[in-house]
């Protein structure tokens, strides 16, 4: 699914856009609403943020729906409701307010979505790692040997950041950007704690090896084609 990302906040929308691939998502990212309306590339849906350099986001919005029906979450800073109350009756399908989740958003993108297209178009399968591992990062389930695997939310954006390229080296900081926060300089034994707990609930399927001094390096397990 094609998300067009409207938000001249660079932090906010390179954490979000990294959130969103990590889930399956294809992102486009301009930051103003002159390259919104000027963008040619077909997109699913668009996430818009109000607060835009050279125009109002309202007005980014009102045209985008003058446009065709592709569905648009409103992202507002502001606090104030009757912005919400304006996009949404400017066609705007739904809303977030920052700060916000990336698993919020998510969740706003599948609603609107099932909403505007019902039962159509081909849903992608879950991925597979090895023969007893498969994520489906649409709907964030794993499962093992075809049953699902009850992970924690934190737990499964470890495991679906590792898997994004299997035998890569990820440094702690790298995994605590990504799957903790967008800047995170605490210390790190909460992702030691959830490396346990994914090797204890994936045994056999994966390996996730402890580089000393750098971070943690996923592989599928060699032994994954024999079940
Ligand atoms: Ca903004």
């Amino acid at each position: 699914m094609r998300v067009l990302l409207v938000e001249d906040d660079e932090p906010v929308a390179q954490s979000l856009r990294r959130g969103l691939i990590r889930y399956g998502f294809e992102v486009e990212w301009v930051s103003t609403g002159g390259a919104a309306l000027s963008h040619e590339d077909p997109y699913d849906v668009v996430l818009l943020d109000l607060g835009l350099p050279d125009t109002d986001g309202l007005d980014v919005c009102r045209a985008l729906r003058e446009r065709g029906d592709v569905p648009i979450i409103v992202i507002s800073a502001r606090s104030d409701e009757t912005d919400r109350v304006v996009g949404l009756e400017l066609g705007a399908d739904d809303y977030v307010t920052k700060p916000f989740g990336v698993r919020e958003v998510i969740a706003r993108i599948r609603a609107v979505m099932r909403r505007a297209q019902p039962r159509t178009g081909v849903a992608a399968g879950p991925d597979a790692y090895g023969a007893r591992l498969t994520i489906d990062r649409k709907a964030a389930r794993v499962r093992l040997d075809g049953e699902e695997v009850p992970l924690t939310p934190k737990e499964y954006d470890l495991l679906a950041f590792l898997t994004e390229e299997p035998g890569a080296l990820m440094s702690r900081e790298q995994i605590m950007e990504a799957v903790w926060d967008a800047n995170w300089f605490g210390p790190t034994k909460t992702l030691d704690v959830h490396v346990a707990a994914l090797r204890r609930k994936l045994a056999g399927a994966v390996v996730i090896e402890a580089v000393r001094g750098v971070g943690f390096r996923l592989e599928i397990a060699k032994d994954a084609g024999v079940s």
